[in-house]
Order: structure tokens, then C-alpha cells, then sequence
């Protein structure tokens, strides 16, 4: 199932500062402060309809998902009465994190945020093999969405191992061609 948040807006109902929704050079659209936030507030509830396990794993499968688990049973899809959340583009430098509040997902300010500035938060995706490729250009970007684990960190080293064996090193070239 593939559901794209076309028309994507902010419900103001559920955002305590005044965000926007633009186009963003990470993906897509992003959302973005309008006014400066403080420190450790709450910016944001992330909504939408609340889903199943089963029924997790069968949207899980498009293109594009806005799911967010709240609990070990219960996730939220944010294409089906999203806040606008479900927009917040993912870095490995966030400014938002979330936070379960009795049955709630809150995103707070990690630090101040200026006028203008998108708001971005780590997706932490579980690792269960398939890498998410990151793009969001910041300086200590791990180059994938999901949370890092000793599996995770050993298949990235793998990865950039095998890639390595592909290229030709300069030396090795020197050295056949000396042979
Ligand atoms: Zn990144």
C-alpha cells in the first residue's frame, strides 16, 4: 500500500508554535519554524490513525509510509490524520525529538530552534536488514536512517569493505604493473 500525503498542512490544533510546511532540499516538503522555539518544549503532537501490528506490516510496504510505533501493539499512521508531524524529515543532526506520553507522541525541541529553521528529527528506524539511505547533509550524517547497533555498525563496515575490494587501489595497480 502506497498512501503520499498529497496536500500536506499543519493542524494548528495539535502544534504549540507556529510551523509551516515548504519545500525542502532534504525530501520532499519539510516543516519549519516560523517563530524562535525555545529549548525543551513541546512543538508538536505527531497524530493519525491508530493501526494494528498486521495492519503495520501491510502499510508498511509502500513507497512513502508515515508510520510512527507508539507501543509494542499500536502505531500511528500520519497519512490518515496526520498533524503535519509526519512531514518532519529525518536527520542525524535532529533539533526535535520524540517523546511517548501517555499514549501520546510529542515532539519536543532538542535546543533552540530560529525562525525559519526546518525542524528535524531522527527516524531511528529498527535495523532489520534493509538499510534506509540518508541524505540529510549534516557533518556526523551515518549515511542511513535506522538506529545504529553493533549489527548495523558491522554490516556498514562490510559494506564499505566489499565496495573498497571493487576499486583498484592505486599501490595494487603499481604493483602488477612492476610484475
Ligand atoms: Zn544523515
Amino acid at each position: 500500500m502506497e498512501t503520499l500525503v498529497s496536500r500536506p498542512r499543519i493542524n494548528l490544533k495539535f502544534a504549540d508554535f507556529p510551523l509551516v510546511i515548504r519545500k525542502s532540499k532534504i525530501h520532499r516538503y519539510g516543516v519549519y519554524a516560523q517563530e524562535r522555539i525555545p529549548a525543551n518544549r513541546k512543538v508538536i503532537e505527531y497524530t493519525g490513525e491508530r493501526i494494528s501490528r498486521a495492519e503495520t506490516k501491510r502499510r508498511g510496504e509502500g513507497e512513502y509510509t508515515y508510520l510512527f510505533t507508539l507501543d509494542h501493539y499500536w502505531t500511528l499512521d500520519g497519512a490518515f490524520g496526520g498533524s503535519g508531524a509526519e512531514i518532519i524529515n529525518h536527520s542525524c543532526e535532529p533539533n526535535v525529538v520524540a517523546r511517548i506520553m501517555k499514549g501520546h507522541i510529542i515532539y519536543m525541541s532538542l535546543r533552540e530552534i530560529q525562525p525559519g529553521e526546518e525542524l528535524l528529527v531522527d527516524y531511528n528506524f529498527t535495523y532489520t536488514g534493509d538499510k534506509s539511505r540518508c541524505a540529510c547533509g549534516a557533518r556526523s550524517c551515518r549515511g542511513v536512517m535506522e538506529k545504529l547497533t553493533p549489527k548495523l555498525t558491522r554490516d556498514l563496515i562490510n559494506a564499505r569493505a566489499a565496495r573498497d575490494a571493487k576499486t583498484p587501489r592505486a599501490a595494487q595497480k603499481t604493483k602488477s604493473a612492476t610484475a
